[in-house]
């Protein structure tokens, strides 16, 4: 190859990588009017401080600060500079998912260990990018009117110990995909793997957008912290990943709080349901890392008549059943009883454990492949109540399928969050999903793919059920703003 070809090649490359990072490519970015000031490009543009905190922080008032002139320098910026800090976290999660899971399943001790990778991954996946905030527009008679989607600001987070890293990840890419930095406060056993991942992040989008902070946690984070970034003044909004204390915590703060709160999810089956494909699906949902998902199946109700076909088809597609005296005998070790008007809720220290390590507890030896425990309960049980987040999942037998639903009604608490129903007819569908009301609704498959994995759609952490919003994207994190050109604009 000639010199000159390689000079030719060279140029091409530096215009490519411009126009990547600018977005405006070869051009001069436009002038925005008279006074407003124009989008810089990564190159100019002063880096926003000296680059040595990327996100660390201990003091709220500090954190909140340099999120804050974070988010003032993003909004100084292109679009496509916004997306590359989104890609570049999402990068780091997929390329170093091995070592952040090993690091985050060391920290936490919950969960199954190669599970802990494929979160990662998945966080980075299903987010949704920049490009997906849409703006609405009326036009008509009287002119142009434009609906569109601007940040809050900085956004105060809270985020769950079962999957600490993987939800500040994909919190982080949704809120900056929409201009905002976020100051979150981690579950304090989970801490030092969120610095660590916010410590990656924020250095990469330093080193290519010369914008440090925009993702900043406080390292040593306490019930106060939290409660001083749900009262900062220049916190904007709030968003909530955990259980119901949190997330009434959050909507006792007087500001706007997305809340994704938990869930109670409930299975049912029918007489018509294809029983070895429904054991496989729960199998595969009620057992991913340990049942520490939210919207894992945590309880299943079955039509009498196929019941014993039902619990066979479990121990054949590889689940381990206990005894009805022996489920009683785990709930009696696992599970607390719930205070006056409370359910009943998991001992900590056996959230997330391993199959073989709570059979263990009753004095049961399973086999090292197995990954679910099962077995028969009525109604009442505490493994139907609870939100038990390990791998032992009831088993109710229901006289009918309008029973079933009744039960799986009661059991989900009204968290509105996720149920499953495994069935042929289309009529059981549709009534079980009017019943159950619930944010997510899976038919026929692992509770997982309602959340994107093996199911269509895009996913996220944070699945807003207390609050509304739903699974949560770049423009939950949006307020939105109105543009009104009156009498012109309007071409046809
Ligand atoms: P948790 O409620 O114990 O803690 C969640 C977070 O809230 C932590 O950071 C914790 O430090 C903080 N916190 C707890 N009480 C607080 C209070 N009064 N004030 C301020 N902060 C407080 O929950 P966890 O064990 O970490 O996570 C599991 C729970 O989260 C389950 O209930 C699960 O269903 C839920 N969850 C929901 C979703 C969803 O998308 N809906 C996703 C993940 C987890």
């Amino acid at each position: 190859m000639t010199q000159v070809d390689e000079q030719l090649i060279q140029d091409v490359v530096t215009k490519v990588l411009e126009h990547v990072q600018s977005g405006w490519g070869g051009r001069v970015a436009p002038t925005v009017g008279k006074s407003a000031a124009a989008p810089v490009s990564a190159a100019s543009a002063a880096p926003t401080t000296a680059g040595n905190r990327f996100g660390q922080f201990t003091n709220v008032d500090e954190a909140v600060a340099a999120a804050k002139a974070a988010q003032a320098a993003l909004m100084r910026r292109s679009l496509a500079q916004r997306q590359i800090a989104c890609d570049l976290i999402g990068k780091i999660c997929i390329n170093q998912a091995d070592e952040l899971g090993r690091l985050e399943y060391e920290e936490t001790r919950i969960g199954h260990p190669p599970h802990k990778p494929d979160k990662l991954v998945l966080a980075a996946r299903i987010a949704m990018g920049a490009d997906s905030i849409r703006t609405e527009c009326f036009s008509g008679d009287h002119g142009i009117t434009l609906e569109e989607h601007a940040p809050w600001g900085v956004i105060g987070v809270i985020t769950p110990v079962t999957h600490s890293l993987p939800t500040l990840a994909n919190n982080a890419m949704n809120m900056i995909a929409a201009g905002n930095s976020l100051v979150c406060n981690p579950h304090p056993s989970g801490k030092r793997i969120a610095a660590h991942g916010a410590k990656l992040f924020n250095q990469a989008i330093y080193e290519k957008l010369g914008i440090d902070n925009l993702i900043c946690v406080i390292t040593e984070p306490t019930l106060e912290s939290a409660n001083q970034i749900f009262t900062h003044r220049d916190v904007s909004l709030l968003a909530i990943t955990g259980g119901m204390g949190v997330v009434r915590a959050a909507m006792r703060s007087g500001k706007r709080a997305i809340c994704a709160g938990p869930g109670n999810p409930p299975v049912v089956v029918d007489a018509s349901a294809d029983l070895d494909n429904a054991a496989r699906c729960i199998i595969e949902g009620a057992s991913y890392d340990n049942n520490l998902l939210c919207i894992s199946e945590k309880e299943v109700f079955v039509e009498a008549s196929i019941f014993e076909p039902m619990m066979a088809a479990m121990a054949k597609a590889g689940a381990f059943q206990l005894t009805t005296q022996q489920m009683d005998q785990l709930a009696r070790i696992c599970i607390e009883t719930g205070g006056e008007g409370s359910h009943p809720h998991a001992k900590t220290e056996f959230v997330g454990a391993e199959p073989q390590t709570l059979a263990r507890q009753i004095g049961v030896s399973v086999p090292p492949s197995c990954r679910l425990l099962f077995g028969q309960t009525d109604q009442r049980h505490p493994f139907v109540q609870a939100e038990q987040m390990m791998p032992v999942l009831p088993f109710v037998k229901c006289d009918s399928f309008e029973k079933a639903v009744e039960c799986a009604k009661q059991a989900e608490h009204g968290f509105g969050h996720t149920a499953v129903i495994h069935s042929r007819l289309v009529d059981h569908m549709t009534y079980m999903g009017k019943e159950m009301n619930t944010t997510i609704y899976v038919k026929n498959g692992p509770s997982l793919a309602g959340d994107s994995a093996g199911g269509e759609g895009y996913g996220s952490y944070s699945i807003a059920c207390s609050t509304g919003e739903g699974l949560t994207t770049p423009t939950t994190y949006t307020r939105i703003r109105r543009c009104t050109m009156v009498d012109n604009l309007r071409i046809i």
